[in-house]
C-alpha cells in the first residue's frame, strides 16, 4: 500500500438512491478528477478553492456519463489529510461504477477497504482510537454505540491515555535521571511517591476495564437467549417481540429447530435475541444438534427469558433447563396465562429458587409483556438508561491492552514492596506506557495496521 498515489472508491451503497458519492485522494486527487470533469461554469477543478462545490458533467471523452456535483478539499484539510475530491453522481450502480472506471483508467488506484481513514491516521490526523471510533460509529444500533463511537472519535479516551503516559514517562525520566546522576538527584522517599502514582494509576485501569462489560452490553446489545421446553411459547415470543411474524409457529413440539438471532431495541435497550430449539432429550438427530446449540447459546448470554408453559405441568425438561441456568441472570415467562393455570409461582421456586424475577405473561396477545422492558432495565441499568460522561472502553483490542497496562503497574508495586532495584521498575513502567501507547496507535506495527483497516468497509 503506498502513501504517494491517488486511491478512489464508492463511498456509499451501491443499490439504486438518490445520489452516491466517489471519493477520491491523494496528489493527483485534483488534476485527474478534472480530466473527467467539465464545470458548467467552464473552470478548470485545479484552479478550484478548497470547500467549493462545482456543478458540471463526467465525460468519457465526448460522451456525457453523467450530470454530478464535484466537492473539492485541499490538503491538509480533507478527511485524508490530502488533496482529496468527492463526486456526487446519481446513485445508481450501474453509473457509479461507470464512473469509477474512467478514474481508474486516468490512473487512479481502487482504495482498498478503510484505506481512506488509514491514510487520515498514517497522516496524523486521528489516532488509531479515533479511527476505530469512525467505523463504529458506521456500525451503532443505538443510541448508547453512537454516543461512546462519538466521545471516542472526538478524542475523549485518547486524551486520557495521553495523560496517564505522560504521568509514566515522568516516573520513567525521573528514575532514570536519578540513576543517571544519583549525586544530583536522590531517589530517597521516591518508591512512597511511586507508590502513590501507581495506585492512581491503576485505579484509572480498573475502571475503563470494568466499563467494557457494560459498555459492551450497551453497544452491542444484551445477548438474550430465550430458552424453555418446545411448545413454551419462545417462537410466539420472539414474534411478539419483533412485531412481525419472523419465526414459523406451529403446535407440533419441537418444530424451532435451530436458533434464529434478531436485535430489537426495547425501551432504548437494544437486545440480541436469539430464540433456541426445545432443549429434551431427543433421538432425532436434527433436534440433538438443537438441543447442544442451545447450550452454547446459553453458556454466553447476558440474559435468559426462560419461558414456563403455565397451563401445562412443570416436567423433568423443565427440570433440565433449570439445571443449565443456575448461575446466570434469568428472567422467568410464566407463559400463556390467558388458560387456565397448571403451575404456580411456588413450583417455578422449587424448581429455580434463585429465579430473580417472575412475570406472568401470554406470548399470544402480549399481556404482561411490557413489564419485561423495566425489569430489563432495572437488571443491566439499574433502572437508569441515561448517557453519563463515564469514558467506557468498547473495543476489546482495547480492553485486553488496558489489562496488559494493568499486569505492568501491578509488576511495579509489587517490586517496590520486595525493594527491587529501579531499573526493574522502569521496565515495567515501560511496559504499561507502550500498552497504552498501542491503544491510541502511538505503538503500531503494519500488521496491526492492517488487521484493523481491513475491517472497514469500502470507501471509508
Ligand atoms: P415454542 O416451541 O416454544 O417455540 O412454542 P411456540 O411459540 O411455537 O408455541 C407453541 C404453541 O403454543 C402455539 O400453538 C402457540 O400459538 C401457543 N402459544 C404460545 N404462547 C401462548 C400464549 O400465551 N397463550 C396461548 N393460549 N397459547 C400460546
Amino acid at each position: 500500500m503506498y502513501l504517494s498515489d491517488t486511491i478512489c472508491a464508492i463511498a456509499t451503497a451501491t443499490a439504486p438512491s438518490g445520489i452516491g458519492i466517489i471519493r477520491v485522494s491523494g496528489p493527483e486527487a485534483i488534476a485527474l478528477c478534472d480530466s473527467i470533469f467539465k464545470a458548467k461554469s467552464r473552470h478548470s477543478l485545479l484552479e478550484a478553492k478548497a470547500y467549493t462545490m462545482h456543478y458540471g458533467f463526467i465525460y468519457d471523452q465526448d460522451q456525457v456519463i453523467d450530470e454530478v456535483l464535484v466537492s473539492v478539499f485541499r490538503a491538509p484539510h480533507s478527511y485524508t489529510a490530502e488533496d482529496s475530491v468527492e463526486i456526487n453522481c446519481h446513485g445508481g450502480p450501474f453509473v457509479l461504477q461507470k464512473v469509477l472506471h474512467l478514474l481508474t483508467e486516468k490512473g487512479v488506484r481502487i482504495a482498498s477497504p478503510g484505506e481512506f481513514t488509514r491514510r487520515a491516521f498514517l497522516n496524523g490526523r486521528l489516532d488509531l482510537s479515533e479511527a476505530e471510533a469512525v467505523m463504529d460509529t458506521i456500525s451503532a444500533q443505538n443510541a448508547f454505540a453512537l454516543d461512546a463511537s462519538m466521545k471516542q472519535l472526538r478524542g475523549e479516551l485518547s486524551r486520557l491515555i495521553a495523560s496517564m503516559r505522560a504521568d509514566i514517562l515522568y516516573e520513567i525520566a525521573f528514575i532514570e535521571s536519578a540513576l543517571d546522576d544519583p549525586e544530583h538527584i536522590s531517589l530517597d522517599g521516591y518508591p512512597e511517591k511511586l507508590s502513590d502514582k501507581c495506585k492512581t494509576l491503576l485505579s484509572q485501569t480498573e475502571k475503563l476495564i470494568l466499563s467494557y462489560e457494560s459498555g459492551k452490553i450497551r453497544k452491542e446489545g444484551i445477548y438474550t437467549v430465550i430458552l424453555g421446553k418446545p411448545n413454551a411459547g419462545k417462537s410466539s415470543l420472539l414474534n411478539y417481540l419483533l412485531g412481525e411474524n419472523r419465526a414459523i409457529v406451529t403446535d407440533i413440539a419441537g418444530t424451532t429447530r435451530d436458533v434464529l438471532e434478531e436485535d430489537i431495541l426495547l425501551d432504548g435497550m437494544q437486545l440480541h435475541l436469539v430464540d433456541t430449539a426445545g432443549i429434551r432429550s431427543s433421538q432425532d438427530k436434527i433436534e440433538q444438534i438443537g438441543v447442544e446449540k442451545a447450550l452454547t447459546y446459553a453458556k454466553k448470554a447476558d440474559l435468559i427469558l426462560y419461558l414456563v408453559d403455565g397451563s401445562a405441568p412443570i416436567t423433568e425438561e423443565d427440570r433440565q433447563i433449570a439445571d443449565l441456568i443456575r448461575d446466570k441472570k434469568v428472567i422467568v415467562l410464566q407463559n400463556k396465562t390467558d388458560l387456565v393455570q397448571s403451575v404456580q409461582r411456588e413450583d417455578i421456586l422449587s424448581l429455580l429458587p434463585n429465579a430473580g424475577c417472575i412475570l406472568p405473561i401470554s406470548a399470544l396477545n402480549g399481556e404482561g409483556v411490557d413489564a419485561l422492558a423495566n425489569t430489563v432495565k432495572e437488571m443491566f441499568y439499574h433502572g437508569d438508561l441515561t448517557m453519563n460522561d463515564q469514558i467506557y472502553l468498547t473495543n476489546v483490542r482495547h480492553k485486553q491492552l488496558m489489562e496488559q497496562a494493568r499486569q505492568s503497574l501491578l509488576q511495579v508495586q509489587h517490586s517496590l514492596e520486595q525493594n527491587m532495584p529501579e531499573d526493574f521498575l522502569s521496565i515495567d513502567l515501560m511496559d504499561a506506557y507502550k500498552a497504552l501507547g498501542f491503544i491510541i496507535g502511538e505503538e503500531i506495527d503494519d500488521d496491526l495496521a492492517e488487521e484493523i483497516f481491513s475491517k472497514f468497509c469500502m470507501g471509508k
